[in-house]
């Protein structure tokens, strides 16, 4: 039986997409090689977002070029956000590499028939389902909507198909995926919204919780909030990027909100659902960005205490409205300065919010078990460890948080079959 290798490098939208390959190969009658050095057909899935994230696909491109020279018959793919619409353009940098397709479009010879769903046969507790591709926003240092074109929602009725078949297989979450979660729904026929998707999958049985990513602070309305508040499924977690602490980086960065807007948003989030987890992405060193602007970043992080900060050194992209405008004029050392300070801060802020679950008591659905202990997310998205002989996998529990540190807690458990 054929082998195929996927190398996966990126956002989880490459990884549910990976996920989503590895199926149509089986489906082809392929089986997962261990190495890549075993297999018959290997799939690079790429990330550009980054000049690091080029670094590590250009570096596979080469291995793959050194395998396809010893072993002329290996069938090699490349997809992600590396292919632009110039297939020409690569298939002459990259003669070895046999096949190239967009992200999110599965080739006609894998059997897909165009849209993306496709039976997973072992699905894990908590799934990624892409729910919207795609990104309308433009934002100046950004690199995906020129790659994964404009935003177009998978039909509702072909992700409900979906959530249940996955249910059936044994998944209890769901992670909604798409660039900008909020805009899910715009190009339907009827319009319907991100918070009428959950309504629906709220009825799912067997389904205990549903997450989603990212949200734009621009686009995330009320109706939205509610559905966190009011639907027993939706878990208290919610991806918000801010990007900067400064008004005139925003605006040159395209987010179309200010600092001001997006401080009523936090409030008003944890107004409605006190026990939000918020999760934040920043992106230090944007052109110009001076001490003053960085140090409005680190003061809103103070402020706001996030539970969770993604932190980027600002990475020069050469489609992007930022690149052709604005010059890439900040030292990499001093981006790696402010990166660093930022994580620092947020080690703290994070050892300190995490403290504050010391003795209480939280629900944590059982993914797996790492080092001889289960590990499992809170519902507001804290990695929890603990021990137990039962097999809890896929199970709701409750835990006792008996130790604490900034990336994770320990816990024992109080009641195993909630
Ligand atoms: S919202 Fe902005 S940062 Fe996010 S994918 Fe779209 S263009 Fe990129």
């Amino acid at each position: 039986m054929p082998r195929y290798y996927i190398w996966t490098i990126g956002c989880q939208m490459n990884k549910a997409e990976s996920e989503r390959l590895g199926v149509l190969f089986c489906q082809q009658g392929y089986k997962p090689a261990a190495t890549v050095n075993e297999a018959d057909f290997v799939i690079l899935n790429s990330c550009i977002v980054r000049q690091k994230a080029e670094e590590r696909v250009e570096d596979k491109i080469k291995t793959l070029e050194v395998l396809k020279r010893s072993r002329p018959a290996l069938r090699i793919a490349l997809t992600g956000c590396l292919v632009d619409s110039d297939l020409d353009v690569l298939k002459r940098r990259f003669p070895h590499i046999d096949y190239f397709f967009k992200p999110g479009e599965y080739p006609g010879w894998l059997g897909d028939k165009g849209s993306a769903f496709i039976l997973l046969e072992q699905p894990q507790v908590s799934t990624f389902v892409p729910i919207i591709q795609g990104c309308n926003n433009f934002c100046s240092y950004c690199v995906v909507p020129y790659r994964r074109g404009k935003e177009k929602s998978r039909p509702v009725n072909e992700v409900i198909g979906e959530v249940e078949h996955l249910v059936g297989r044994g998944s209890r979450e769901v992670v909604l995926l798409g660039q900008n979660v909020d805009s899910f729904g715009c190009d339907l026929p009827d319009k319907p919204d991100l918070a009428n998707l959950l309504h629906q999958l709220n009825e799912i049985e067997g389904l205990a919780r549903i997450r989603f990513l990212t949200n734009h602070p621009k686009d995330m309305g009320d109706r939205l909030i509610g559905a966190i508040e009011n639907i027993e499924k939706v878990c208290e977690q919610v991806n918000l990027p801010v990007q900067s602490g400064d008004d005139e980086i925003l605006r040159k960065m395209r987010r179309e909100y200010t600092v001001k807007q997006y401080r009523k948003l936090v409030e008003k989030l944890r107004e409605r659902v006190p026990q939000v987890a918020l999760i934040t992405d920043v992106i230090v060193g944007f052109p110009s960005e001076s001490e003053k602007q960085f140090q409005a970043t680190k003061k809103l992080l103070s402020e706001v205490k996030f539970d969770t900060v993604h932190v980027a050194a600002y990475s020069n992209r050469k489609e992007t409205l930022a690149a052709k405008v604005y010059k890439d004029d900040i030292l990499i050392a001093k981006k790696k300065e402010r990166l660093n300070s930022i994580e620092k801060l947020q080690t703290e802020i994070a050892k300190e919010i995490n403290k504050r679950l010391l003795g209480e008591k939280v629900e944590v659905l059982v993914e797996g078990r790492k080092k001889g202990k289960w590990y499992g997310r809170s519902r507001n998205g804290k990695l929890v460890f603990f021990t137990s002989f039962e097999n809890l996998l896929g199970r709701l529990v409750e835990v006792r948080i008996v130790d604490t540190s900034p990336w994770s807690l320990q816990g024992e458990i109080i009641d195993s079959n909630r």
